[in-house]
């Protein structure tokens, strides 16, 4: 514990253990080999006129993108190749990182990563459309959805028709109520919300008996997050905005998951000595000494945090990275599942 020891909090580094996450994923998946590719099919084949007879250009508009060649030999651990298939309408700079950086965690682990990017314009009806043939694609295993949609498109309409099998961000509501129910197992954990468990179970803080505080109650963070606790035997309290003293009761938890989107909300004096806080939270606070005018901080104020925690996660590089890493993990299950193994 940082206080009682006049020490400072134990940092998490997300990024190192999404790493290791990486590589079992990876050493499950496949191996790498770049001189014999004669195992791989590419699903994106254009012949010369840059079109492709594969019925994803069937719209001129749509970009069907396979990882690289180099991880595509199976590996003698597991027979087939996982796919994760990512929609983003529109074309920003933020959504076009986002896909790459899916793009690359795919390529690195062995897990085949199909972009589908579709027009601002794209129709409901036509989204749709793109939902159900990948629901239909033997290769993907895993789909999801990058949010925000554009206002004309209805985003529960679309996620509801993402096939309950392959909707790796485990938010349908199927999966939400059977990870709520007693005696029932959900297909997917929604990712963040995984990672958080993982993170702490990583680094040897257990859950059991012990009381955790989730501030916030999102259904992408907050809500299954406490759930996920509560599964793992923890006493849970949840904190939303209508709590009047909320300081008094963080103060209690042993363990700290935050989610309010709140800049350097939770002060040291919140924290109770020697509590694990899990901070998710991503604010950007203007910072006139940085290039861009800002930075990102969490919902806890680190600096006086890490001096009462007994462990902490950075912000960025805390839960951050371990979404992504449980992306690629929910899609091997995924595969697995279809697979039998
Ligand atoms: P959200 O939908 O805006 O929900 C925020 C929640 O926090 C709400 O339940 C809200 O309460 C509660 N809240 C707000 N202010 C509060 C306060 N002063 N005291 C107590 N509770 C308060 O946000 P979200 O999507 O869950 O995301 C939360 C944060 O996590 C954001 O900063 C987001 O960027 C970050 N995030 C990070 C990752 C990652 O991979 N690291 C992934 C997802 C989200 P009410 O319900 O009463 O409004």
């Amino acid at each position: 514990m940082a206080s009682e020891q006049n020490q400072e909090a134990n940092l998490i580094d997300g990024k190192d253990i999404a790493n290791t996450i990486h590589k079992e994923i990876a050493s499950e998946v496949s191996h790498p080999v770049t001189a014999d590719t004669s195992t791989f099919s590419p699903l994106l084949a254009p012949n010369e006129q840059g079109t492709s007879n594969n019925p994803s250009f069937c719209f001129g508009w749509v970009v069907r993108v396979v990882q690289g060649a180099q991880y595509t030999r199976l590996s003698t651990k597991c027979t087939y190749v996982p796919g994760l298939a990512v929609f983003v309408v529109g074309h920003t700079k933020k959504s076009q990182s986002y896909v790459n950086m899916k793009r690359k965690a795919c390529s690195e682990v062995g897990i085949k990563f199909f972009a589908i990017k579709l027009p601002e314009d794209v129709s409901e009806e036509e989204m749709i459309w793109k939902v159900h043939e990948f629901n239909a694609d033997p290769d993907v295993h895993g789909m999801l959805v990058q949010l925000p949609l554009p206002k004309h498109v209805n985003e529960e309409k679309v996620l509801s028709e993402i096939s309950i099998e392959k909707g790796v961000d485990g938010f349908h509501p199927l999966n939400i109520g059977k990870l709520a129910m007693k005696g029932w197992e959900p297909l997917f954990l929604p990712c963040t919300p995984k990672g958080c468990l993982e993170l702490l179970s990583r680094s040897g803080v257990s859950v059991k008996n012990k009381r955790a505080v989730v501030v916030g109650r999102s259904n992408i963070v907050g809500l299954p997050v406490a759930l996920l606790l509560l599964k793992a035997d923890a006493t849970v309290t949840i904190v939303h905005s209508g709590n009047h003293n909320p300081e008094s009761i963080i103060r209690e938890a042993d363990i700290v998951i935050t989610a309010a989107g709140q800049a350097m909300m939770i002060n040291g004096d919140w924290i109770k000595p020697g509590a694990a806080v899990i901070d998710v939270g991503i604010n950007a606070v203007d910072d006139p000494t940085k290039k861009s005018g800002y930075r990102l901080v969490g919902d806890a104020d680190f600096e006086q945090a890490k001096k009462v925690a007994g462990w902490l996660t950075p912000v960025p590089g805390g839960v951050g990275p371990m979404t992504v890493a449980m992306l690629l993990k929910n899609t091997l299950e995924g595969a697995k599942r279809k697979f039998g193994n």
